[in-house]
């Protein structure tokens, strides 16, 4: 990796820093309570570990198949470091199994068949998995998730909580979302504030669940998000590419 490359890393990561501690501030949140996850799909490992000695602890990869080669070699350079691994792309269950030996956490579940799913092969495993379930709020575009905007599939999401929150091995610590890529992040805040809202609506619904997490906000739209609730956000151009 050329010097300049390290350069340029060091410096939008310090970019993005700032700007999550600025959103933090303006919403009173402390800028411990959100996580920057780096998303590192299309990046080589030379690329990963830099982002690593920049001060980046999570990860996140949507391909099976590339995080397969990725993972154990940006791994074995870290050696003992901690690093965290997160699946943040739709996974088919076929590849689940893959995923479970491979990831700390997979943050994209989108259907309870996948949930049971990886329920099965923790236990094989003898692990508790973290997950997140992704929710869609919108409607707006066909995009994956379980949906959740309107009275009907939010108790139903509910339901399937309550279920979930039933298996031993795999651990639903919150919601991610995907809102649609726009020029203006402000027209997706109401996709937002609206999980935040959803997160709420939940937890009233299963009082004894202590789950906290929402993960939401890309490069685009992360300060948003972060404004709206966001703990963990997903950034891949904005730490990786050169920024005008
Ligand atoms: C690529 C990707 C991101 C990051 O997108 P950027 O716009 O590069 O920040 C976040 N989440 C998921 C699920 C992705 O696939």
């Amino acid at each position: 990796m050329s010097a300049d490359l390290c350069a340029v890393m060091a410096e939008n990561i310090a970019r993005v820093q700032q700007r999550v501690e600025r959103a933090c501030e303006r919403a009173g949140r402390a800028p411990t309570q959100v996580a920057v996850v780096a998303v590192s799909k299309t990046r080589t490992i030379a690329e990963i570990v830099a982002a690593y000695r920049c001060g980046l602890r999570h990860f996140g990869e949507n391909r099976i198949e590339e995080a397969e080669t990725k993972i154990p070699a940006v791994r074995g350079m870290l050696g003992p470091e901690p690093a965290t691994w997160h699946m943040v792309g739709h996974l088919q269950g076929r590849k689940a199994r893959r995923a479970v030996e491979l990831v700390d956490t997979i943050d994209s579940v989108d259907t309870m068949s996948l949930a049971v799913r990886l329920e099965r092969l923790a236990a094989e495993r003898e692990v508790r998995l973290p997950v997140l379930l992704e929710v869609n709020v919108s409607g707006e575009l066909a995009k994956s998730g379980f949906p959740a905007w309107d009275e009907e599939s939010r108790s139903q999401l509910c339901r399937d909580l309550a279920a979930l929150e039933g298996l031993a091995h795999i651990s639903v610590r919150g919601l991610m979302t995907m809102a649609p890529l726009v020029q203006d992040a402000e027209s997706v805040r109401h996709i937002f504030r609206a999980t935040h809202e959803l997160a709420a609506m939940l937890r009233g619904c299963l009082p004894f669940s202590t789950w906290d997490e929402l993960s939401m906000g890309m490069t685009n739209d992360y300060v948003v998000a972060i404004e709206e609730g966001a703990t963990m956000v997903r950034i891949g151009r904005a730490i990786f590419e050169p920024q005008s």
